[in-house]
C-alpha cells in the first residue's frame, strides 16, 4: 500500500486573537501543491516507522512522530490492533511552514485504514486527524479549501479547474510554528501592530477570474511579518523572488518557506533559476496546485 500526500501552502492566512483554548481563530484559503510526501505500509506484527529523504536523522521515529500518533488513533477508534511496517519518503522539508506533519499523518490514516480493512470516510478519518494536527482534514481532502475555526475546519472552494504554477524557495531550516504565532502576538501587543488581512472573500473572488495578476495581488498571510521578525533574512528571498519576475511572493504559513505565483510552466522554471542563482535559499523547486489529498497510488 503506497499513499501520496502533498503539501500545502496558504493563499489568505488571515489570524484572530488567541483563544482561551491556546489556539488563534483563523480564516485561511488553503492550496495543495506538487510537492509530495510517500507513505508506505505493509502488514507487520508490531508498529514500526523508517525513513528516507527529507530530514532523516534528525525527524524522531518514535511515539512522538505523527505518522505513529495517527497510526494508533486510528487503530483505538477502529478497534483493531496497531501493527503495520510503514516507511516515509519524505520531500517536504521539516518545520517548513508546509505541512509536512499533517500530511504525513493524513498519509498514515489513509493507509492504514486501507490496510486494515476499516473502510472509514474521508470525513470520520478527519475526525481522528483534527485532533492530531490543525491541518490535518485539510490534507485528507486536498484541492483549494478554505479553512476555519482554527484551521480544522475544511470546506472545499468550488471552482472552475485552473492550474496554478508556483516556485518554493526551501530554507536552510526550520522555524517553529508555536514561535512564529508567540512573536505575532508580541508585535500586536506592541504600538504598532501589522494590520490585519480580515476575510478571505477578496481572495476567492481573485480565484474565480483565473488570472494569475489577480489572484498575485490577493495573496497574504497574517503570520508574515512575525515570520519576517524571526528570520529577517526572509525579506532577501522575497526580494530574489520578485527580482526574478514572480508576480507575487509571499511566506508560506509559519515559513521559513516562501512561495512565488508565476504565469506558466516556462515562468515558474525562470523564476526557480533566477532564485537558485541569488543565492538565497537551499533549493528552489516548481510545483502546481491544486492536487488531491492523500490517495493510494
Ligand atoms: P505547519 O505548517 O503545520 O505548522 P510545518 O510545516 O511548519 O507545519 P512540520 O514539518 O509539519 O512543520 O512539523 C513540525 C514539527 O512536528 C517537526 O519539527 C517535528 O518535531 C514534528 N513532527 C512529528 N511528526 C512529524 C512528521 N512525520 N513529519 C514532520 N514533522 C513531524
Amino acid at each position: 500500500m503506497k499513499v501520496r500526500v502533498p503539501a500545502k501552502i496558504n493563499l489568505h492566512l488571515g489570524v484572530g486573537p488567541l483563544r482561551p483554548d491556546g489556539y488563534h481563530e483563523l480564516n485561511t484559503v488553503y492550496h495543495a501543491i506538487s510537492l509530495f510526501d510517500e507513505l508506505t505500509a505493509r502488514r507487520g506484527d508490531t508498529l514500526t516507522l523508517t525513513m528516507e529523504g527529507e530530514g532523516t536523522g534528525e525527524l524522531e521515529l518514535d511515539e512522538s512522530n505523527l505518522i505513529i500518533r495517527a497510526a494508533r488513533a486510528l487503530a483505538a477508534r477502529g478497534r483493531v490492533p496497531a501493527y503495520a511496517r510503514l516507511h516515509l519518503r519524505k520531500s517536504i522539508p521539516l518545520a517548513g511552514g508546509l505541512a509536512g506533519g499533517s500530511a504525513d499523518a493524513a498519509a498514515a490514516l489513509i493507509a492504514c485504514d486501507m490496510l486494515w480493512g476499516l473502510g472509514m470516510s474521508r470525513d470520520e478519518l478527519a475526525e481522528v486527524g483534527a485532533e492530531l494536527g490543525s491541518d490535518v482534514p485539510f490534507l485528507l481532502h486536498g484541492g483549494t479549501a478554505l479553512g476555519t475555526g482554527h484551521g480544522e475546519a475544511v470546506s472545499p472552494i468550488l471552482a472552475r479547474p485552473t492550474t496554478w504554477h508556483w516556485v518554493v524557495a526551501i530554507a536552510d531550516g526550520g522555524l517553529s510554528t508555536p514561535a512564529v504565532y508567540r512573536e505575532l502576538d508580541r508585535l500586536r501587543a506592541a504600538s504598532s501592530p501589522p494590520e490585519p488581512l480580515g476575510g478571505p472573500d477578496e481572495l476567492m473572488a481573485a480565484m474565480r477570474q483565473r488570472d494569475p495578476k489577480v489572484l498575485g495581488a490577493a495573496l497574504g498571510n497574517d503570520l508574515q511579518p512575525a515570520a519576517l521578525a524571526l528570520r529577517p533574512q526572509l525579506a532577501d528571498v522575497l526580494n530574489a523572488g520578485q527580482e526574478a519576475g514572480a508576480i507575487a511572493g509571499l511566506v508560506s504559513g509559519s515559513g521559513p518557506t516562501c512561495v512565488f505565483l508565476a504565469a506558466d510552466a516556462n515562468h515558474a522554471q525562470r523564476v526557480a533559476a533566477g532564485l537558485t542563482e541569488a543565492g538565497v535559499c537551499r533549493a528552489a523547486v516548481t510545483a502546481r496546485g491544486p492536487q488531491p489529498g492523500a490517495r493510494v497510488i
